[in-house]
Order: C-alpha cells, then sequence, then structure tokens
C-alpha cells in the first residue's frame, strides 16, 4: 500500500510546555518499495513511525495509507486498520511473555478481519508456517524467555507478516542484537518482505543497513530530507 504524510507536525506537551517533534514532514512512501529513516536518538524516528502507522496521531496534518485517511478515524477506527493492514517490529521484540512462539505468531491473525473467517487449524497452520520460513520449526513451543534476543526477532518477524499487511514499520529491529545476528535479521526481513511485496519503512541507526534499501531519509529538526545518491 501507498502512504502519504501531508504536513505533519506532532508536539508533546509536558508541564504545560510544548516540544515540537515533528515540524512539517511531507512524504509519499509508493505501494511496495522499501524505505529507510535515520536520525540521532531523540530526532522524532518512532513518533514518526507511530504516526505513520496509525498507533498515535499528529498534532496537525494527515496520514494517508492506501485510500484510508487515518487521520480522520477515532481510535478504534485506527485499531481495526491496523489489525487488517500494518505490520509492526519492534525494538524490544514485544513478545507476549505467557504466549508460546507459535502463539505469538498466531495473535495478530486471530484478531484480523481474515483470521475472523478462519479455522483455528489454518491459522495455526499459517503460524507454524512462517514460523518454519525464519528457521525456528524447533521452537514453536518455546517461550520468549526460552529463546535468544535473534530468535524472539525471528519470532516478531513471523507475526508481523503473519496478516500479510500492506505496510510493515520496523523500529531499529536490530538495535538489542549483535552486528552478526543484525545482518541475519534484516536479511530475513528483506527476503519475507520481497515475498510479501508489503511497503517497508525501516528505522535504523546503522548507515551500512539504511543503504541497502531504494530510499534513505533523514530526520533533522523535525523535518524529512531525502539522502540524495549517485
Ligand atoms: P527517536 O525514536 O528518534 O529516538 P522519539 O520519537 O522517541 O525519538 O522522541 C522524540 C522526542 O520526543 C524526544 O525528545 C522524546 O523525549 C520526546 N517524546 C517522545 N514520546 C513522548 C511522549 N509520549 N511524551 C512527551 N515527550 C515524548
Ligand atoms: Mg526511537
Amino acid at each position: 500500500m501507498r502512504i502519504e504524510l501531508e504536513g505533519v507536525e506532532k508536539e508533546y506537551r509536558s508541564g504545560g510546555q510544548a516540544l515540537p517533534v515533528l515540524q512539517g514532514v511531507d512524504l509519499v512512501v509508493e505501494e511496495e518499495s522499501v524505505i529507510s529513516i535515520l536520525g540521532p536518538s531523540g530526532s522524532g524516528k518512532t513518533t514518526l513511525l507511530g504516526i505513520m502507522a496509525g498507533l498515535d496521531r499528529p498534532t496537525r496534518g494527515t496520514v494517508r495509507i492506501g485510500d484510508t485517511d487515518l487521520t480522520a478515524l477515532t481510535e478504534d477506527g485506527r485499531a481495526g486498520f491496523r489489525a487488517a493492514h500494518v505490520g509492526f517490529v519492534f525494538q524490544t521484540f514485544h513478545l507476549l511473555p505467557s504466549l508460546t512462539a507459535l502463539e505469538n505468531v498466531q495473535v495478530p491473525l486471530e484478531l484480523s478481519p481474515e483470521g475472523g473467517a478462519l479455522a483455528a487449524r489454518e491459522i495455526r497452520e499459517r503460524a507454524r508456517a512462517l514460523l518454519a520460513r525464519v528457521g525456528l520449526e524447533e521452537r514453536t513451543h518455546h517461550y520468549p524467555s526460552q529463546l535468544s534476543g535473534g530468535e524472539q526477532q525471528r519470532v516478531a518477524l513471523a507475526r508481523a507478516f503473519v496478516t500479510r499487511p500492506g505496510v510493515l514499520f520496523a523500529d531499529e529491529p536490530t538495535g538489542n542484537l549483535d552486528r552478526e545476528t543484525g545482518a541475519k535479521i534484516i536479511a530475513l526481513l528483506e527476503e519475507l518482505n520481497r515475498d510479501a511485496r508489503t511497503t517497508l519503512v525501516l528505522v535504523t541507526h546503522d548507515l551500512s543497513l539504511a543503504e541497502r534499501t531504494d530510499r534513505v531519509l533523514h530526520i533533522e529538526g523535525g523535518r524529512v530530507r531525502e539522502e540524495v545518491r549517485r
């Protein structure tokens, strides 16, 4: 799906003070493209991703994904939209500790409109196939605490793709992993993404990871600047 931001501003309020974080972001991410966003800590990367994904609302401006204006939806409306169309991968994995790897992957599908029409067995089979795809067929009944960081992030990748989302957001997905494990996670993310033809927005600190994507954007002073290459 295509993503379009127009005049997006975000300010946080704390103690009566307004903290401007995004100060006019205009951006189009074409359908099926892969972009990365770079910027120092505190520059607003997570804020921008949350707004693009419909987790949070901008203070001003509009966000569209496909034909839907997320900024015109209620909070429940956005939650429904996310369940149907949005995948997310976090730096700290965010797996549910009381569920097994397989159950963690099943959850978003169970909660999606599509999953409502599937039998439990079909949901389990799709989750199992994705876990096999990320190399964890031997770990389906492990709990997150029994998995390494890299394995937990593999589960999170399977979970992000299980609903076949139109857009996927990854917020520093290698930030808690060593370099080698991180590189494997990115390779896997790229591979899954190529097959699923998802629009992917990747936030990273790592320039070498960013340079593998179609476009590189930098957040600076609350705005987005595109890196022009070659
Ligand atoms: P990044 O992901 O680039 O490190 P963030 O988007 O997390 O940056 O944060 C950008 C700025 O907004 C930071 O100064 C942070 O302290 C502030 N901020 C983030 N979330 C909130 C919030 N919920 N309330 C108040 N300030 C926030
Ligand atoms: Mg962040």
